[in-house]
């Protein structure tokens, strides 16, 4: 089972219209490249940016354009919210598992989530790289951690069975998060010890993920991978797998390509396509072919049907 915990592909949908299939050069994923890839499941992200003067009605517009591909006969894309969903998908069809990515579209009420949930999401990242009425995000100036609003959030999603997203969030707030009890995961992080960049997860926040289980998305996007003097290459995403597994242990590092959200990739790694020569880098790396079928979407599976489980039951 292959799958990709973070991809902004109903972002430009939303801003160009039309559907996925069957190939989109103007994009980065699409059917053909997902069947070509193998690719069972696509985190999609609702991405809102920091400055967007409608949060809520953009929201809407992407689970609008995500409910379109779903409900099209012709697009091979089903929504998703649970382990069995995925499995219940014709072979060939992707599932599509619905994430918020900035949390300021709840617009400080908790009764959104309601209606989120049963709009399909599933996953919270609280903020992107600014700060709003939950927190702070890597880039802002403050660092208090969460809000009472964003306590009082991450409590309920818990409550409904999410799990939280930590991939854009400050130190602060994600140890806030992690004492919380959530499910907690990073869709599209990498190591910082690899790379030091403010988006990558610093060791000490590696410690904290792994005592509560948390799972890591490897990201693509060259600037997160090494500095601007050095080619990344799959061989750079394999050194910051190998040192995300250090710390949470194997079954616990999954992708995240960001795709659709990016403007270069990794060189070799173009798109889905190029799944099965990540698959031969990490093989490369000393891997067994049992990690590296959890990398690619075992793992996630895995842990996502041990969090969604007892709630959705
Ligand atoms: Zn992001």
């Amino acid at each position: 089972m292959r799958a990709d915990l973070h991809v902004d592909t109903l972002w430009r949908l939303e801003e160009k219209g039309g559907g996925l299939t069957p190939f989109r050069d103007d994009l980065q994923i699409d059917a053909k490249r997902c069947l070509e890839g193998d690719v069972r499941l696509l985190c999609t992200a609702i991405f809102t940016e920091d400055q967007r003067k409608d949060p809520w009605e953009h929201c809407c517009r992407l689970l609008d354009v995500k409910d379109r591909i779903s409900d099209d006969p012709g697009e091979p894309f089903r929504s998703v919210t649970t382990p069995a969903e995925l499995a219940d998908l014709d072979q060939g069809v992707t599932g599509m598992l619905a994430t918020i990515e900035n949390a300021r579209c709840l617009e400080g009420d908790l009764s959104r989530l309601d209606e989120l949930h049963h709009r399909g999401v599933r996953m919270l990242g609280l903020t992107w790289n600014g700060q709003n009425e939950l927190g702070q995000g890597v880039l802002a100036d403050q660092h208090q951690g969460l809000t009472t609003f964003g306590k009082a959030v991450v409590e309920k999603a818990a409550q409904m069975g999410w799990a939280i997203d930590i991939s854009h969030l400050n130190h602060e707030g994600v140890v806030d998060v992690c004492e919380s009890g959530a499910p907690v995961i990073a869709t599209h992080s990498n190591a910082r010890t690899i790379h030091d960049h403010p988006r990558n997860l610093s060791d000490e926040i590696l410690r904290h993920l792994a005592e509560v289980d948390g799972m890591v998305g490897v990201n693509i996007f060259p600037p997160f991978l090494a500095p601007p003097e050095e080619t990344a290459t799959l061989a750079t995403v394999v050194r910051h797998v190998i040192h995300l597994m250090e710390f949470l242990g194997k079954g616990h590092v999954a992708l995240g390509t960001d795709l659709d959200g990016i403007s270069n990739t990794a060189r070799g790694f173009r798109d889905h396509r190029d799944l099965d020569a990540l698959a031969n880098a990490l093989d490369g790396g000393g891997l067994e072919s049992q990690v590296v079928s959890s990398v690619l979407g075992d793992g996630f599976l895995h842990w996502w049907s041990n969090w969604s489980a007892p709630l959705e039951s």
